[in-house]
């Protein structure tokens, strides 16, 4: 399935391909683990289902069409995909799991198999010449694809024997829905297992697709759905389904877009022009509805110090926890980003200045409270702390600039006043420069 793509998560590019030499060997134990046993229980499904394969020709023909749909697709979207596997190499989804759910539910169990190992040897050729192609990673993922399919296989024929009595109809369709439910959890259960295990500290929930993914996966499987009735039903339309998966596709590579444009891409948070705009739309309804609103500036204190100690990459993890922890924070609809380096801005909606100088303090304490964990998920000796500037409207300005000029120039009050503390403008409009270039 798709997921099985985004087994991502280390960055040195062995370039021999000698099997001793692979990153593979280098995976913590329980990771390592995981992959054995994936690669094993495909080899043993190989196994069982080979005794029971039917040579038919309807089976070869149908095994054909995918392979060839799925070759034609391949190169009408290499291109396309390439850039959706650039803007997200970490949670890149790929299509395959359309031709070999539409595999699971037409031909038997060997068919299916070979074909996801047609579609994922294929499409390693394929991307040769622009990606270091890590075999070990094709293994795994044509392995776990393999497990997926011929579970969801087994649970589409017991659940439809088992429901004949509903009829062939509805029998049909629980089974098809059964299966689609297992082969997505089968392939994200153990690529999730394997990331979470190589990578150490990191919360499950950030490693499980969000919505866009979850979205995109599930599509593929019903486009998987679709191919299947087709070629069972009406085998010249089959080729149709490429234009709904070109579509798709498209459609991804758009979000995905969307997403690279307005998302800091170290904290995950909005970066500075998105946050503007958006912070530009919500000042605009708080005129409109005469509400109070805050920007808070937030810097943090002698990071460079922090560098210093731990290193840069321990000072990015302490800008993702420290994005982690306002995100946790501030409401839904407060909107939040990475200013540029070490500092970061809030837009709290409807809150008056008692109110925001509370979520500021609040704020301050989550940051006293960060733990940094290191690559090896061991806590780092750092403690950090941060100012904020705070400006309210319409107390401290009537736009965007003047609340963010008023805000900074509070954060400055802030540092001068011996740092980790929140400080609000002392005077009415502020004559600082203007801020609102500074962003990275
Ligand atoms: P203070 O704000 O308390 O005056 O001291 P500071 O040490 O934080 O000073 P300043 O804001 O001038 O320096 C910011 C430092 O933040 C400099 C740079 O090393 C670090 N920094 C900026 N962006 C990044 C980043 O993306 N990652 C890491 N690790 N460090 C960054
Ligand atoms: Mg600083
Ligand atoms: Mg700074």
């Amino acid at each position: 399935m798709a997921a099985t793509t985004r087994i991502a998560a280390t960055s040195v590019v062995p370039r021999s391909r000698a099997v001793t030499s692979w990153q593979l060997w280098q995976a913590p134990r329980r990771a390592l683990a995981v992959i054995v046993v994936t690669e094993f229980a495909a080899l043993i499904g190989l196994a069982v289902a080979a005794p029971s394969a039917t040579w038919r020709g309807h089976h070869f023909v149908q095994w054909a069409v995918l392979a060839g749909l799925s070759v034609v697709y391949s190169e009408l979207s290499a291109r396309v995909e390439r850039m959706r596997r650039f803007l997200n190499s970490a949670g890149h989804i790929s299509m395959t799991s359309v031709w070999a759910f539409a595999a699971v539910l037409t031909v038997p169990p060997l068919y299916s198999a070979s074909l996801i190992c047609f579609l994922f040897g294929y499409n390693a050729w394929q991307r040769r010449k622009v990606q270091v192609i890590r075999p070990h990673r094709v293994l795994f993922n044509t392995s776990t694809a393999i497990v997926a399919a011929l579970t969801a296989g087994w649970v589409t024929t017991s659940v439809h024997s088992h429901l004949m009595f509903l009829g062939y109809g509805p029998a049909t369709a629980v089974a098809t829905i059964a299966a689609l439910v297992v082969y997505f959890l089968t392939n994200i259960t153990l690529v999730t297992a394997v990331i979470y295990f190589s990578v150490g500290s990191v919360a499950l929930k950030e490693l499980l697709p969000d919505r866009e993914q979850f979205g995109l996966e599930f599509g593929t499987l019903v486009l998987g759905i679709f191919t299947a009735e087709t070629l069972l039903q009406s085998a010249w339309l089959s080729p149709a389904v490429l234009v709904l998966m070109l579509l798709l596709q498209r459609s991804s590579l758009v979000s995905q877009l969307e997403v690279a444009a307005t998302t800091d891409a170290k904290t995950g948070l909005l970066n500075a022009t998105a946050w503007q705009e958006l912070a530009q739309r919500q000042l605009l309804h708080a005129q409109r509805d005469d509400a109070p609103c805050a920007v808070l500036l937030l810097d943090l204190d002698h990071f460079k110090q922090v560098n210093d100690t731990v290193g840069h990459l321990a000072g990015d993890a302490a800008l993702k926890a420290l994005a982690d922890a306002l995100r946790k924070e501030l409401r839904g609809y407060d909107a939040v980003a990475r200013f540029g380096g070490e500092e970061f801005v809030m837009f709290l909606n409807n809150l008056d200045a008692s109110n925001a100088r509370q979520v500021a303090e609040r704020t301050l304490a989550r940051v006293r409270e960060l733990v940094i964990y290191g690559r090896d998920g061991a806590a780092l000796p750092v403690r950090l702390t941060a100012s904020i500037g705070m400006s309210t409207y319409p107390e401290h300005g009537c736009d965007l600039t003047e609340l963010l000029e008023s805000a900074d120039a509070a954060l400055y009050t802030a540092k001068d006043s011996g740092r980790d503390q929140v400080r609000e403008p002392d005077y009415g409009t502020p004559s600082r420069p203007a801020i609102v270039e500074r962003s990275s």
